[in-house]
This record gives structure tokens, C-alpha cells and sequence, in this order.
């Protein structure tokens, strides 16, 4: 964590990558610190901003096409997000923002795009928009408690030797590319398909992220709202239609 004990929270282009109220992961991950007594502040940067590179966790959400592109050629040129990364902090991507830290992206009228290179992933237009709720398992990292969250994405992404799948497709299509994965993993650097937001419905990611962020477990914090919204959520998947 940077200087003091206040942990500082980077809300990375809300302003073009912020379609799919991604933006609440950053309200969830500040709730859950404060709950715990733990100082937090968001720290939104925008569009034409330089992105400070001494922040403690950085939040990428989605976005539609042209957007993200503008948001990738915005990153690449200040470097304050790729310094971070490389100094250990941690750095989240939600579908669009998953797409601009692997290594290019093609979007849907076929032009490709450089990404920021954190995570070995290249995106391509697939041939159906997958659309709906998503169930993932990601047991190394969560144990039994899997992922829920809808998707809501043309690309397909293809993983390299350089990034780990986050996790396995139980319903739904995730990463789209045959092999049944679901968002990638390089370090500190989590990247997902799932929006939500994806951390107010998987209390148990956000916790992690914020063991990452601390340097240990944060104190357990049981919340009956959030149970029932995760119980309300995976129950609403099983009875629904398998895709
Ligand atoms: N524009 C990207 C796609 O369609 C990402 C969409 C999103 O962020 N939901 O693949």
C-alpha cells in the first residue's frame, strides 16, 4: 500500500469505460474497506487525464467498441497504469477493459488495436454477441464459492503462455475461444467478462483483491444482503435456460 494506511482506489476512464456501471466496483471495493475501519478513497481519472501511476488497485470496466479504443490509445500514451502494474499494484478489467490490458483487439469493423500488453490475450469479433448470465468456477483462487455475473460482449479472447484463465465456464460463454475459460490472470493483473457489478455480487473476489491490496485476508464481513443477492442470482441461473 502507498504512504498511509488510506488505501487509494483507481477508477480508470469512467467516462468511456463505464457502460455497464462497472463503475460500482470501485463504491463496493471503497464499502468493504470502510466497513472494516480501513481508510479509502476513489480516485476517478478521465479521459485526457495522465493516469497516476502511485495508486494502490486500478478498476477497468466495460464499454462499447469505439470507446475502448479511445481508451486504449488514452493508456498507452500515459504510461501511469503500465508503471503501476509493474511496481505490483493491482489492476482489474472488465470486458472492455479486459480487452485493453491484453495485447490487441480487433473490433467489430475489423480494425486492430493495440492493448497495454498487461495480460497475454488477443481479442477478435466472434460470431455471435454472447449475451446473458454467466456462472464460473474458479477454484485455486475461491474454492466453492463460483462467479456470478451477466456478459454482454462480441469479442472472443484467446489466452497466451503468459496469462492463466481466471476461470472455468459453468453456464455461459466467457472467453468464447473453445477452450471453456472465463477472464485471465497474470499476478496482481485479473481480468473478467463478467459484469454485475461483477465484486458487488462475488464478495469473496473483492476480498481478494483487497488481501492483494493489504497484504493479508481483510477481517471477515458477512453481509445478509449480499448472500441473498448471490443465492437470488446462481438459483435464477440453475432454473433458467442452459445456453
Ligand atoms: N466492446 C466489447 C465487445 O463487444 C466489450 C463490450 C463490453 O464491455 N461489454 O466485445
Amino acid at each position: 500500500m502507498s504512504g498511509d494506511s488510506e488505501v487509494r482506489l483507481g477508477l480508470v476512464l469512467p467516462d468511456v469505460l463505464g457502460t455497464y456501471s462497472d463503475s460500482g466496483n470501485a463504491t463496493v471495493l471503497s464499502k468493504r474497506l470502510e466497513w472494516r475501519g480501513v481508510p479509502a478513497t476513489i480516485v476517478p481519472v478521465k479521459l485526457g487525464e495522465p493516469v497516476p501511476s502511485s495508486l494502490d488497485l486500478y478498476l477497468l470496466g466495460g464499454g462499447e467498441d469505439e470507446a475502448q479504443a479511445l481508451a486504449a490509445t488514452h493508456l498507452r500514451a500515459h504510461r501511469g497504469l503500465q508503471e503501476a502494474a509493474a511496481r505490483g499494484a493491482v489492476v482489474v478489467g472488465v470486458c472492455a477493459g479486459f480487452q485493453v490490458l491484453g495485447t490487441s483487439f480487433v473490433t467489430s469493423g475489423g480494425v486492430e488495436h493495440e492493448g497495454l500488453g498487461l495480460l497475454d490475450a488477443t481479442t477478435r469479433p466472434g460470431e455471435r454477441r454472447a449475451v446473458g448470465e454467466v456462472v464460473a468456477r474458479v477454484d485455486s483462487l475461491l474454492g466453492d464459492e463460483p462467479l456470478t455475473g451477466f456478459e454482454n460482449h462480441q469479442g472472443t479472447t484467446t489466452l497466451g503462455p503468459g496469462s492463466a484463465p481466471l476461470g472455468e465456464v459453468v453456464r455461459g460463454v466467457g472467453n468464447g475461444d473453445g477452450s471453456g475459460s472465463e477472464g485471465a490472470r497474470t499476478g496482481h493483473i485479473l481480468a473478467t467478462y463478467l459484469h454485475g457489478p461483477v465484486l458487488a455480487r462475488n464478495p469473496a473476489l473483492a476480498d481478494l483483491l483487497l488481501e492483494w491490496v493489504l497484504g493479508e485476508p481483510p477481517k471477515p464481513l458477512a453481509l445478509a444482503e449480499v448472500s441473498a443477492l448471490r443465492r437470488e442470482r446462481l438459483s435464477g441461473v440453475r432454473f433458467g435456460h442452459r445456453r
